[in-house]
């Protein structure tokens, strides 16, 4: 059904994909080193009210919960740049590799540089939820939701430690509990964020090159009730009789079908270019 040219298009396609998620550990491990610096910033803080036997002073409890609020912005601040640095990182490679990809074919021309970080940044904002007709859920507003729990969680133990005489070393200890609690969380969202981040990338390139009818859904099985997943039924549904799983590009619905969504994109050409134009 694919035609030859197809068939190469989608091996770039389906590596760069691969490539992409190699890559995943790596992003979710900066994300989270960059939150992890708001803990050092908590110690320092605990330190500097500890007393001479190591505990703190319950007369102290509330100036010291006051300054969580600092530590809850920067968690927000730090959160979201990163978030932003590996969404922008991601968008580029998949534009750069879908660009590529559909460079196979003759008549497609390189993007500039310039109207590359344009297509990324555009990818970024869609991301992030910027775009509000877009159903994709906003992203800033997530990373609000969590510093919040950090905040609460962090205001728990620390009231509770700090009635009970804690010392600062096992306020320390509890404060870690809570970012360790929380980091699945972080992972859960970069893994979601970034392969959502890969998708529109990779059709952001298709639009730029006017060449693709287009985007194909290729669903990602191998664990426990994938077939309840929505990416499931989206590769399965044929809504334009074009072929199972193909879509107009500003189907936007199906750039981000669940969390930790594992599912890729293929390119279906316009039928001019079928037979490979490198003649
Ligand atoms: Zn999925």
């Amino acid at each position: 059904m694919n035609s030859e040219i197809e068939r190469k298009i989608d091996n770039v396609l389906q590596e760069a994909y691969d490539e992409h998620e190699r890559n995943q550990q790596r992003q979710i491990n900066y994300v989270l080193s960059e939150i992890d610096r708001t803990r050092l910033d908590l110690i320092d803080l605990l330190t500097e009210y500890a007393k001479q036997d190591n505990t703190i002073s319950k007369a102290r409890i509330h100036t010291l919960l006051g300054e969580l609020d600092e530590i809850e912005r920067k968690i927000r601040d730090y959160g979201l740049k990163a978030l932003d640095t590996v969404i922008d990182d991601t968008a580029s490679k998949a534009i750069q590799t879908g660009v590529a990809a559909l460079g196979l074919l003759a008549v497609v021309k390189a993007l500039s540089s310039r109207r590359e970080r344009q297509l990324a940044r555009n990818v970024v904002d869609s991301v992030f939820g910027r775009f509000k007709d877009e159903n994709i859920i906003d992203l800033s507003d997530r990373m609000w939701t969590l510093a919040g729990d950090y905040n609460a969680e962090l205001r728990r133990v620390l009231q509770a430690g700090i009635i009970q005489g804690k010392s600062v070393n096992q306020l320390v200890a509890d404060v870690r509990k809570v970012y360790e609690a929380e980091t699945w969380k972080i992972e859960t969202i970069v893994i979601t964020e970034t392969n959502t981040a890969h998708r529109v990338g990779i059709a952001k390139a298709a639009e730029a090159s006017e060449v693709v009818k287009a985007i194909k859904i290729i669903d990602h099985p191998g664990h426990k009730r994938h077939d309840q997943h929505e990416c499931y039924r989206l590769a399965r549904q044929n809504p334009y009789g074009w072929g199972d799983g193909v879509y107009r590009p500003q189907d936007t619905y199906i750039y981000s079908p669940h969390p930790r969504c594992r599912a890729s994109f293929r390119y279906v050409l316009k039928d001019e270019y079928l037979t490979g134009g490198e003649s």
